[in-house]
């Protein structure tokens, strides 16, 4: 007599039930490829599985695709068109007629929702297959939960709806971004004491400075927290904003006890675009546009009558009338609770992607491409990629998650061999040596070669008569008719490039 205990008369409940899901699949036609989120990432993914003909499904919580990067419509990218457009939707898009954007140009994010993804997901082999207004809010395995190992790659995904909806899914390519999921004020990673009640007076990173929110900041003062490409950037917008309206008061409030990490690799950075907002940021420091305060970590935050006030250690604290939170984003990974998952305990990354993107040490240019290998989950079939690929590291650039998504799609038809070759053209000069160098930054700011010559003259020649290097730039900016702020960053720019006697110094 064979002696069973109770856990193998569980198991072999649980075995007969399983025989049972499988045959009645056996029977059904195959279930998609379920994308999450309608993004530069997932829809990329869509362009590759319809490139090789798989079924899919892109489910987009927002009622248009690049849901999140028209909300950032205002910013100007810091990569060129050509590192922009995935190589499956250039195909699609190719064939259709598409009028490909300039490969050097600068886009901002309105011009890549508008010239690149809005036309991919109305793709007569994309559109159908897209569902607007549709979030995910859990993914599971059809009647198994994450205990049961035995046959769970061999069932399909359940993808939970916030309608209650449940769809089945053969893989999951998880894009859907860290936008949603804003870094707080509090300097551990908390919210703040307060924050939530002053929320009234607090952003998140990214506000249209220059547009549609020029009144919350023209003649106010403001504090931007965070050391990162969207503190630099709100910066730089509200400096260009107090040139218009004088009393416009501008603080940038930093952990560090020095920015220079901040200003990045300014003239050596691989993207000249994005070494040119270090640069700038520099400048507004040096010239005193910007009151730097650093050591600042913020605790507590309190609503008052006439603005908010942030909180450091004892007896520091800034009055202002509204305040920047530019602290970064972190990945949501609730929605794959009920999945096996393998994250790095610092970034939240899949873990063999964090060492490749570790902030300490890589700038998006020396991260080595990756695919399917890197983003494999023990839960097999779910991949997560894109933004959120890279938890909370803040490096991540769209040509890596295109990379991502072909290798993916690839394993998932069945093509090993491409899908671990690496296509992915973004080595550590490449993307620098397409608009490579301080004349072509210039040229992009409206510059001619020749002027841009003259400028760097003029300011040695300003130098020994002015207080200071910074003085010097917009003393030859206003004998050339230059915008002085262009000059300012073109000067820091090219100060280490050309070595301009001085101008280290600005
Ligand atoms: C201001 C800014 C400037 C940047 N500049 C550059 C640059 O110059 N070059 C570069 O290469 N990269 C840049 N990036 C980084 C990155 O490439 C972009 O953030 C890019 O949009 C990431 O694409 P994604 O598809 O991974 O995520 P997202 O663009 O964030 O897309 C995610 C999508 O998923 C949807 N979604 C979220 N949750 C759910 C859910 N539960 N269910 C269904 N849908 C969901 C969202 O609505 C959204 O549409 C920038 C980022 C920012 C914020």
């Amino acid at each position: 007599m064979m002696v069973t205990d109770g856990h193998s008369l569980r198991q072999g409940y649980f075995d007969s039930m399983f025989v049972n899901i499988l045959t009645a699949m056996a029977h059904e036609p195959e279930p998609p490829v379920i994308v999450v989120g309608a993004g530069p990432v997932g829809l990329a993914a869509a362009a590759h599985l319809a490139d090789r003909r798989l079924p899919f499904l892109l489910l987009e919580a927002g009622d248009t695709a690049g849901n999140s990067v028209r909300e950032w419509g205002h910013v100007q990218l810091f990569s060129p068109w050509q590192y922009n457009v995935d190589g499956a939707a250039r195909r699609l898009l190719g064939a259709e007629g598409w009028p490909e954007p300039d490969a050097d140009e600068l886009p901002t994010g309105t011009d890549l929702l508008k010239r690149y993804l809005l036309p991919l997901a109305e793709s007569p082999v994309i559109a159908p297959y897209i569902r607007y207004g549709t979030t995910v809010e859990a993914i599971s395995r059809l009647d198994v939960d994450r205990m049961r190992t035995v046959g769970r790659e061999k069932v399909p995904f359940v993808v939970r709806l916030a309608d209650g909806e449940e769809v089945l899914a053969q893989a999951v390519i998880d894009a859907s971004g860290t936008w949603r999921t804003p870094n707080m004020l509090g300097a551990n990673g908390l919210p703040a004491r307060g924050e939530a009640a002053a929320a009234s007076r607090i952003f998140n990173a990214m506000p249209d400075v220059l547009g549609t929110e020029r009144d919350r900041f023209a003649g106010r003062h403001t504090v931007v927290v965070g050391a990162g490409h969207s503190a630099a950037t709100t910066l730089l917008a509200l400096a260009d904003l107090a040139k218009a309206e004088p009393e416009t008061r501008i603080t940038w409030a930093i952990r560090a006890a020095d920015p220079t990490r901040a200003f990045g690799g300014e003239s050596d950075d691989e993207l000249p675009a994005r070494g040119l907002l270090g640069s700038g940021l520099h400048m507004l420091i040096d010239s005193g546009r910007v009151t730097l305060v650093p050591n600042f970590r913020t605790h507590t935050v309190e609503l008052r009558d006439d603005g908010v006030e942030l909180f450091s250690r004892p007896g520091q604290s800034l009055l202002c009338d509204q305040v920047v939170a530019a602290t970064g984003y972190r990945p949501d990974h609730s929605i794959a609770s009920e999945l096996r998952l393998d994250l790095d305990p610092i970034l939240s990354a899949p873990r063999p992607v964090a060492p490749l993107i570790d902030p300490n040490d890589h700038a998006c240019g020396t991260v080595r491409p990756h695919g399917y290998r890197e983003l494999a989950q023990p839960e097999p079939g779910y991949f997560i990629v894109g933004m959120k690929s890279y938890g909370r590291a803040p490096t991540f650039l769209m040509a890596t998650g295109y990379e991502q998504v072909r290798s993916i799609v690839a394993s998932l038809a069945g093509d090993l061999e491409a899908a671990a070759s690496v296509e992915l053209v973004l080595p550590e000069t490449g993307v620098c040596s397409a608009v490579a160098g301080a004349e072509a930054l210039a040229q992009r700011m409206g510059i001619s070669p020749e002027l841009h010559t003259s400028l760097l003259h003029a300011t040695a020649r300003h130098l020994g008569r002015s207080p200071s290097a910074a003085a010097a730039v917009m003393a030859a900016a206003a004998e050339l008719g230059v915008d002085e702020s262009v000059a300012l960053q073109l000067a820091a720019y090219a100060a280490d490039r050309f070595d301009v006697p001085g101008t280290n110094s600005c």
